[in-house]
């Protein structure tokens, strides 16, 4: 068998050959978790399918219709979709090693114009793929190959319980569209006796949204939809008449009502978390402004460089009255040289590895774990990270001058003595954005109960001990 990416000894069964080098991934990170030996391959890769969106949502940091300057900032890097042909040197090697893909990046991965092809090869490799889109192409087509590959997860943008507050935010999506789609996908995972892809809604924390909670949560329960997650909206720079619509939680009244949709959701046999969003709780009202303020994407800012309320529900017509600045030439485009690049020298002053003034919640296992493929082929750690700092690029260098360069060996050497490789954590450290587990033994676990649903097996593919040794590890 071919696949465009390369990579696989097929002399053994395919299946045996892959799974043997799963296992010894999953291996090699609780080894690090025991012992501090780096791991030589993530488990988890992101591969940006396209870097461009057939739609225009106002929090959007990229595309969105109230940003005046959104074609400058369109046009930072190269648009467009990632092209398999332009020989990836190792990424075969990572995908049979990798558990999951997150098929997704900067942009809506569903218009890439052969993204059903694009699908099949990457499951070939038995991983896990998952990705997030605006749900506006759940037609027939794309519904049915995603249940009868059995693609682990589908993470649906969708906040809004009515087409008035759902279209006035993700402008250019239809209401009857996306609810009509998730319901179609639903439908064909029912006739067919499936259990993915797992049906999920990732929504944010807008004031409406809030308030309207438990309606949506009834709404998805009426989709089939299997996950929610309520996550706080964070407000750019270039929209910043977004941030009096960012709710925080204030117990008596947002973390009531998540409550009140958390038992909601059991009873519709839905999964929900909030805890993303029940971070940002404030119990005075200082702590709601303070709160609010740090929803502001690099810092607060002066009363008077901040836009005025635009009231939701007429979100769409002022977008309308938002006429775009024209881009910059294309000569202007700043060059952007990935750590490996430049010289020792500018490598270390880029890359900043400090101790941050504040100390981050978390224990951040990303760069040990995760590697961030974007669209040019473009490195960086995870999807937290800032998009200006790149570790490598997949098309000029190897896996291994990547992984171990001074991008990631940096990071993972540091990071254990409490110093971060501030030039591309900088924004996740502020806003405690980071996850707050490296939760690699729940994937492993989840892989095993995917591989058995999609490949009709019962086989145990980790040995119950790993379980054991990863609790361990989180005990001591
Ligand atoms: S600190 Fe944040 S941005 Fe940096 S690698 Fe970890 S999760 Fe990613």
């Amino acid at each position: 068998m071919e696949t465009i990416f390369g990579g696989c000894d097929f002399a053994r069964p395919r299946t045996l050959h892959l799974l043997d080098r799963k296992i010894t991934a999953i291996n090699a990170f609780l080894t690090f978790c025991e012992t501090g030996v780096i791991p030589e391959y993530p488990i988890e890769v992101f591969l940006e399918l396209s870097n461009v969106c057939n739609m225009k949502c106002v929090m959007c940091p990229t595309f969105s219709g109230i940003n005046i300057h959104r074609h400058r900032t369109l046009k930072v890097e190269e648009r467009g979709f990632f092209e398999t042909e332009s020989a990836q040197k190792f990424l075969g090697q990572l995908l049979e090693r990798s558990l999951v893909v997150h098929a997704f990046g900067y942009g809506e991965p569903t218009i890439h114009p052969e993204f059903i092809r694009f699908m099949e090869e990457l499951r070939k490799y038995e991983v896990m793929i998952d990705f997030i889109t605006n749900g506006m192409r759940l037609d027939e087509t794309h519904c049915q190959f995603l249940v009868e590959q059995s693609i682990y997860k589908v993470s649906i943008s969708f906040s809004g319980a009515s087409a008035e507050e759902y279209e006035n935010v993700y402008l250019g999506g239809d209401f009857d569209k996306i609810v009509k789609g998730i319901r179609r996908l639903d439908q064909i995972k029912r006739t067919q006796g499936r259990s993915f892809p797992i049906i999920e809604i990732n929504s944010i924390g807008f004031e409406h949204h809030m308030n309207k909670l438990v309606d949506f949560v009834e709404l998805m329960g009426s989709c089939g939809v299997n996950v929610i997650h309520v996550k706080p909206l964070n407000v750019y720079r270039t929209t910043t008449e977004l941030l009096s619509h960012a709710a925080v939680c204030r117990p008596e009244v947002e973390g009531e009502v998540i409550r009140k949709a958390s038992q909601r959701a059991k009873e519709l046999g839905i999964i929900f978390c909030a805890e993303p969003f029940q971070r940002t709780t404030a119990s005075t009202v200082n702590d709601v402004e303070t709160q609010r303020s740090l929803r502001l994407v690099g810092g607060a800012l002066p009363a008077d460089q901040i836009e005025s309320r635009v009231d939701i529900k007429g979100m769409r017509d002022y977008s309308k009255s938002k006429k775009a600045l024209p881009p910059l030439p294309e000569g202007e485009r700043l060059p952007n040289p990935t750590l490996l690049d430049v010289n020792e020298e500018e490598a270390a002053r880029r890359i900043k590895i400090e101790t941050p003034s504040r100390r981050p919640k978390y224990r951040c296992f990303e760069p040990y774990k995760t590697m961030y493929i974007r669209k040019d082929g473009n490195v960086k750690p995870c999807c937290f990270s800032d998009n200006l700092l790149y570790y490598g690029n997949v098309r000029r260098h190897s896996h291994k001058e990547i992984w171990t360069g001074p991008g990631y060996g940096a990071a993972q050497r540091s990071m254990p003595e409490g110093r971060y490789p501030m030039g591309s954590c900088h924004h996740c450290i502020e806003q405690e954005m980071m996850p707050s587990d490296h939760v690699v033994d729940r994937t492993a676990r989840e892989y095993q109960r995917w591989h058995q649903n999609a490949f009709r097996h019962q086989d145990e593919i980790f040995a119950p001990e790993i379980f054991e040794r990863f609790q361990k590890c989180r005990n001591e």
